[in-house]
């Protein structure tokens, strides 16, 4: 019999609501500490900083939250993703395991980010806000916030960590064709920008640094908002589309997934694809394993302390009660870029302190290796990041092989690689160490 490929979804079937796990968490997740009074987060401490309605949903407890019609629109420039049956991939590895995956690289940007950043702008826009700031390190944040700021007329300032700016041109000049303002980081447009200058003269930038210049400037100026691309709540919850959809999908197809797997920078994608499958486990006992797969240079949820960090190099933040390596923490430079960040959100972090779920660490030797085979079986060049999560794929497939059993594997593949083929090609130099 042949199997289906591919499960699409039809438009008028795309999910409604996203999902915010916190209403079945039997464990809340402890609350956001302001970073002077370490009080509780209020609404009043997140409004400057996000839009009304971003703020709402990063403290709600509503269960399922409605997707405005206008968010929906732009989403069906490209949702619902395809829901594919990894068969190239099976067969190359001769395992009994059904293996799916949501393929997020379709979106217009090459990444699951564009789900959460058109929700962010369509809010501001909402409220009559006119400029967003952001940062982006390896520039795939970057790149979906301008174009959802473009969509909705607003005017994007992206601090891109100085490395990325030099070494990754193409994304800087996606960024550009969508309007955006993009500039270096650390830079002297910022006080804080420019005092890390004079302290770390010869510094590459980090994304922590990079988030301290572009709060300063929301903070700063009223008709400005920033917008964050991963760990918070309100992200994870945009990113639940992708798990809505799949659950939709697996229902087509008759399959149900023992195994759900995403790759782990801050955490969204890896929520997206998980949280609507945790509800079943949450609320009803079912059996499912959730396998977050991070990289051994920036391994916060298997090495990193569960304790209250800022999210950034300066303390500008407030304080998360999260999983983390410490937030002056500076990762080697895998090329990885979206996963070298020293902390996981605040949800997930408690989620993986309950045993809800589970981590991996995977070391970028292995996770080329994978993305390389997965680019010759399936035809698509994953991002570095995504290939992580076929490495995690991958291990398992051989485990039920080894076992003899045939379990259904779902994993996210959340973005492509063509811009990132300076990296492949480093790869293939034998220039990258573990
Ligand atoms: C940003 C990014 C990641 C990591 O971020 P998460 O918030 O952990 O999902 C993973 N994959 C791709 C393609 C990215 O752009």
């Amino acid at each position: 019999m042949k199997i289906t490929k591919k499960i699409v979804l039809e438009e008028k079937d795309m999910p409604t609501q996203w999902y915010n796990i916190v209403a079945d968490m039997s464990v809340k997740p402890q609350p956001m500490l302001h970073p002077q009074t370490r009080q509780p987060l209020t609404m009043a401490d997140l409004t400057p900083l996000f839009s009304e309605e971003s703020a709402r949903q990063e403290l709600s407890t509503e269960r399922f939250i409605d997707i405005p019609d206008q968010v929906r629109d732009l989403y069906r420039i490209w949702r619902p993703t395809p829901l594919v049956r990894a068969s190239g991939l099976e067969k190359a590895l001769d395992t009994p395991a059904k293996i799916y995956f949501k393929n997020e690289s379709i979106s217009p940007v090459g990444s699951h980010k564009l789900n959460s950043a058109i929700p962010q702008a369509y809010y501001c826009h909402e409220q009559g806000i006119r400029h967003m700031t952001t940062e982006t390190g390896a520039g795939q944040w970057g790149s979906a916030l301008s174009i959802a700021c473009r969509h909705f007329g607003l005017d994007l300032t992206v601090f891109m960590v100085n490395s990325s700016y030099e070494q990754k041109p193409y994304r800087k000049s996606v960024m550009r064709t969508y309007g955006a303002n993009v500039i270096p980081s650390p830079s002297p447009v910022t006080k804080v920008g420019r005092e890390l200058r004079e302290r770390f003269p010869n510094t590459a930038g980090s994304l922590g640094m990079a988030i301290s210049e572009a709060i300063e400037i929301a903070q700063q100026q009223p008709d400005t908002r920033y917008g964050i691309g991963s760990t918070m709540s309100h992200v994870c919850l945009h990113q639940t589309i992708i798990g809505e959809e799949a659950r939709k999908q697996l229902e087509i197809a008759g399959d149900w997934p023992d195994i759900v797997i995403g790759c782990f920078g801050g955490g969204s994608n890896f929520s997206g694809i998980a949280f609507p499958f945790m509800r079943d486990t949450l609320c009803e006992g079912k059996k499912i394993r959730f396998i977050a797969a991070e990289p051994e240079a920036c391994p916060k949820l298997t090495q990193g302390k569960f304790e209250y960090d800022f999210g950034d190099t300066e303390g500008l933040t407030p304080l998360i009660p999260m999983y983390t390596l410490g937030h002056d923490f500076e990762p080697a430079a895998i090329h990885a870029g979206g996963l070298r960040y020293h902390g996981a959100g605040a949800v997930v972090s408690q989620l993986m302190k309950d045993g809800t779920m589970e981590a991996v660490d995977i070391n970028q030797l292995d996770s080329f290796k994978a993305g390389i085979l997965f680019s010759q079986v399936e035809g698509i060049i994953p991002a570095p990041e995504s290939t992580h999560a076929i490495y995690a794929t991958i291990q398992e497939a051989l485990r039920c092989k080894e076992e003899g059993k045939e379990k259904t594997i779902l994993f996210c593949l959340s973005g492509h690689g063509l811009i990132d083929m300076a990296s492949y090609d480093r790869y293939f130099a034998g220039e990258l160490n573990k």
